[in-house]
């Protein structure tokens, strides 16, 4: 399809809503333990089943049983073009009813907007993607390059069961892709009544979590005794937790920072990009922690007694690095920990960054920009992991991209995985209008 194709029927902006609904009534609580996490089978069938209802061919790859992941090909009018992949997981992080206004898989519509865990996380995109591809399968709209649709399982417990399953034992699904959107990018952030910065993900930290050991000498409870692990890992824990890592800028938020201060008009000090991050109100939390590598001790566990020292302690750091410092923060942990002290990497995957230029960046603002004449597409570094770090294993340029316009008050960024998780329902169908309008001439 040509760039002046008209944009979405009416009926997929419709759809959008009655499909994400469907998919927030669908528990597919993540627990990170298999025995309790089989809702993703149900929601990966009834994703196959919405597919096939258009004669759109899906197949499901479970990784183990009820954990179920989706993958289609809809075949590109320009067959020597690289392909693109879109990709959504199906899971969610658990939710507790009673911290909740609505019950968090009812899929309850209030006050303009569709309530339920997993609402902004993110089965509103995947319900996106779902009701463009119908509208096209409908109307015989084709894309231009193949687009692969990847529905996945487990990302919101290290995604072993989804994208990383699938890459690994699947790749051949990925042929010809080189480039990919899916979360967490595309969203709005008002500036005033007339411009907003839409955020578009081409930088993701790397995922750097370790545990400490820490040994010492057993002993009685009521002794002198100067070889206590747990207290020498609490001094560790406790020199990590305080420390604060240099300021790193890094294209990406280089980037951000200059595209802020253009919209904004305001100055900004490169050697103290803080104060102007803070800003930035309630995304102040993801861009602030974007400068620097970090380390939040997460976790403690030592001893089985009252009056007995244990011979040894541990502990838990949840650590983020930005793209090449995973080294430079090893080094960083292990002058602040000191040589008595063992570090074991629990989890390491790498940060991603790629460049915000080229024909499909030029798309996504075009898309944006038609759909709401004071879009300021920006790129942006997120600060957590997503699918993005398998897919990017087999060489495909990642972007954060699922287009949401949201209200001006909305404290976007509380919503992921928070109470009251909701998507404005006007924010859905504009997404969906970008969407269609994108993978049309992308
Ligand atoms: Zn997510």
């Amino acid at each position: 399809m040509t760039s002046d194709a008209a944009p979405a029927r009416p009926d997929a902006t419709d759809e959008v809503v009655d499909l994400c609904r469907d998919l927030l009534r669908i528990d597919t609580t993540n627990t990170g333990d298999n025995d309790t996490s089989a809702g993703e089978r149900r929601a990966a069938e009834y994703v196959a089943e919405k597919l096939a209802e258009v004669g759109v061919d899906a197949e499901i790859h479970e990784s183990a049983p009820g954990r179920a992941n989706v993958v289609a090909r809809i075949p590109g009018t320009e067959p020597g073009r690289d392909a693109l992949l879109v990709h959504g997981h199906l899971d969610v992080v658990p939710a507790d009813p009673d911290e909740w206004s609505v019950h968090p898989f009812s899929g309850e519509i209030r006050d303009g907007y569709l309530w339920g865990r997993g609402a902004i996380d993110m089965k509103d995109f995947d319900a996106m993607v779902l009701a463009v591809v119908r509208g096209w399968q409908r109307t015989g709209v084709r894309p231009r390059r193949d687009v692969v649709l990847a529905f996945t399982a487990d990302e919101e417990a290290g995604s072993d069961y989804g994208a990383h399953f699938l890459t690994q034992r699947h790749r051949d699904l990925f042929d010809g892709c080189t480039e990919a959107i899916g979360e967490v990018g595309g969203f709005s952030y008002s500036v005033d009544e007339q411009r907003r910065l839409y955020l578009i993900e081409t930088a993701e930290k790397g995922i750097d979590w370790l545990r400490l050991h820490a040994k010492g000498r057993p002993g009685h409870g009521s002794m002198v005794h100067d070889d206590n692990a747990v207290t020498a890992l609490a001094e560790a824990v406790a020199r990590i937790g305080r420390h604060r890592f240099p300021v790193v800028m890094t294209d990406t938020v280089r980037a951000f920072l200059a595209e802020v201060s253009d919209v904004l008009g305001i100055e900004i000090d490169p050697d103290d990009p803080e104060t102007a991050i803070a800003k930035l109100g309630p995304i102040a939390n993801i861009i602030g922690a974007t400068v620097r590598n970090t380390a939040n001790p997460t976790r403690l566990a030592a001893g089985y007694k009252d009056n007995v020292i244990p011979g040894r302690a541990t502990a838990t750091i949840d650590c983020r690095s930005l793209p090449g410092q995973s080294e430079e923060l090893e080094r960083q942990l292990r002058e602040l920990v000191g040589p008595d002290i063992a570090i074991e990497y629990v989890q390491r995957q790498p940060a991603l960054e790629t460049t915000f230029d080229g024909d499909l960046v030029v798309r996504m603002s075009e898309a944006l920009r038609a759909e709401d004449p004071g879009a300021h597409p920006v790129p942006y570094m997120l600060s957590g992991g997503t699918d993005a770090k398998a897919f990017s294993q087999l060489g495909i340029r990642c972007f954060g991209f699922a287009p949401l316009r949201l209200p001006a008050d909305l404290n976007f960024s509380a919503l992921f995985h928070g109470i009251d998780e909701r998507v404005p329902l006007d924010g859905l169908q504009f997404g969906v209008r970008v969407l269609d309008r994108f993978l049309r001439t992308c």
